[in-house]
């Protein structure tokens, strides 16, 4: 009787400790990888605190979560390193009312991250499954504000259209026009562009009125964006 009491007893409290354990390695990333890097914006800082980056990967990849580095998500895509996350949200300035557009859903962090801070975010993945899986999690994990859709991003999302910023989370041979066209006046995009498997640069895009202005940021590797 009282082994099993004990048993019932492990059972129940061993997914408590491990959660606390995920959002102790959480703790440590955003401090070691993230603000000490110079991320300072503090809604991009609580996103990053919040969302529980170990449950957008597969289970192999679990304990790897909070490392300094992207991990592979299946069907050779991979979610980005968590600093890389970081640093795109902060760069596009992201407020409480925004309407933002992803292309590249991958595993849904990087939306989870950003629906903590704006209104709404809509995003796009190419590949069936990882879309269909995208959205089954955040489905469970109660993300509300987040609309996915499987198709390809390049024609971005012209029935939501325009966006406040626009966040591109494949690494593109040039900027995609239509992307510009729905940004809202005003918008941002950020986007990684140059040769696939190469070291690519991150892009930023300004629209002001029928003007643009890009700035190259840093260099990236994404993987490849797809064309259908
Ligand atoms: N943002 C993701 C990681 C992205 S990996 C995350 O947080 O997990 C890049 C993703 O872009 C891959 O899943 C890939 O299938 C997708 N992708 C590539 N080309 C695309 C396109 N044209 N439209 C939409 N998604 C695309």
């Amino acid at each position: 009787m009282k082994t099993a009491i004990l048993i019932i007893f492990a059972l129940f409290l061993l997914p408590v400790q491990q959660e606390k354990e995920y959002a102790k390695q959480r703790e440590a990333m955003v401090k070691k990888q993230i603000e000490s890097r110079g991320i300072k914006d503090s809604a991009t800082l609580a996103a990053m605190r919040k969302v529980p980056r170990h449950l957008f990967v597969p289970n192999d990849q679990m304990v790897h979560a909070y490392e300094d580095r992207p991990l592979p998500i299946g069907l050779g895509q991979t979610i980005s390193q968590p600093y890389i996350v970081a640093y795109m949200t902060e760069v596009i300035k992201p407020k409480p009312n925004f309407r933002v557009l992803e292309i590249g859903s991958g595993s849904g962090y990087q939306a989870a991250v950003l629906s903590e801070i704006v209104k709404e975010v809509y995003t796009i993945e190419i590949v069936e499954t990882l879309g269909r899986e995208a959205s089954a999690r955040l489905g469970k994990l109660n993300y509300k504000n987040i609309q996915t859709k499987t198709a390809d991003g390049y024609h971005g999302w012209k029935e939501k259209a325009p966006f406040d910023a626009i966040m591109v989370t494949a690494a593109a041979e040039y900027i995609p026009p239509p992307l510009i066209e729905q940004l809202k006046d005003g918008g941002k995009m950020i986007i990684p562009v140059g040769t696939p498997f190469m070291t690519q640069q991150l892009m930023l895009v300004e629209k002001t009125g029928n003007k643009t202005r890009t700035t190259s940021l840093i260099p990236v590797r994404f993987v490849p964006f797809k064309r259908n």
